[in-house]
């Protein structure tokens, strides 16, 4: 990372935590996390994001949800609209993560549609991109990627692009236990940030938070963290223990 840009850890929870548990988890990262010199985000349940929010409270900690829809309101059985989680006061969304893609039929078209719908709400977005293992052992990684960036990214304006990090998330490397290497990362992450560069010039290219995500750890973050295109980390599994989700954060400048 460098200063030009703004460092996020963010946790992701996915499916994990009811209330109580959710409570609990949020009460023993508060004093961990109290002297983080990055933003601290954690991405929970629907349900959990009242809770979240309570007790979060004059803390350094900001709550975010894991997806939004397009539609501002209308006939989408147990979909959410970004309007209804702003009005919670929820700062921050996921798109586009890869078990969206995989299992929920989320397209690179689908994401676009729900990021601009969650600018428009005025809510940060993390816009998720990553290849599968096939992509990558066929050499295809950075034109995924990029694909998937410029088609997310579609319709945003400059302006709109200051609310929004990227995640570089590897399928293969999500919830495996197979982490990137550090140079991996930093070299799609860079890919990315040429991407942008190419779409909104030099100055939001660099300016853009581009986060890794994928079995980031208490072990492997200071490395991965340490290397210049990576701004932060999207985290699951080690998310849901307050002190490897504290060592991750203070890991980053
Ligand atoms: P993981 O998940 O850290 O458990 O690999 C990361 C993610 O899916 O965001």
């Amino acid at each position: 990372n460098t200063a030009l840009r703004k460092t996020v850890i963010a946790g992701n929870w996915k499916m994990n935590k009811n209330r109580a548990e959710a409570k609990a988890l949020i009460a023993d990262m508060v004093p961990l996390v109290k002297n983080a010199s990055c933003d601290v985000v954690i991405c929970v349940p629907f349900t959990n994001l009242e809770t979240a929010l309570e007790a979060t409270k004059g803390t350094n900690i900001k709550v975010g949800a894991q997806n939004c829809h397009w539609a501002e309101s209308g006939a989408f059985t147990a979909e959410i609209s970004a309007g209804m989680l702003k009005e919670l006061g929820v700062g921050y969304v996921i798109i586009g993560h890869s078990e969206r893609r995989q299992y929920f039929g989320e397209t690179d078209v689908t994401v676009n549609k729900r990021v601009r719908a969650a600018l428009n709400a005025g809510l940060k977005v993390i816009l998720c991109v990553g290849e599968l293992l096939e992509q990558r052992e066929q050499g295809i990684t950075n034109e995924t990627v990029s694909l998937q960036t410029k088609i997310a990214l579609m319709g945003v304006t400059e302006e709109e692009l200051k609310n929004i990090i990227i995640a570089y998330e590897p399928v293969w490397a999500i919830g495996t236990g197979k982490t990137a290497t550090a140079d991996q990362a930093n070299e799609v992450n860079h890919a990315i940030r040429m991407v942008v560069a190419s779409l909104y010039g030099k100055k939001a290219g660099d300016g853009i938070t581009i986060q890794y995500g994928g079995s980031m750890n208490a072990a492997n973050a200071a490395e991965l963290l340490g290397k210049e295109d990576v701004d932060g980390g999207l985290i699951g599994g080690a998310s849901l223990k307050a002190a490897d989700f504290a060592v991750i954060v203070n890991a980053a400048k």
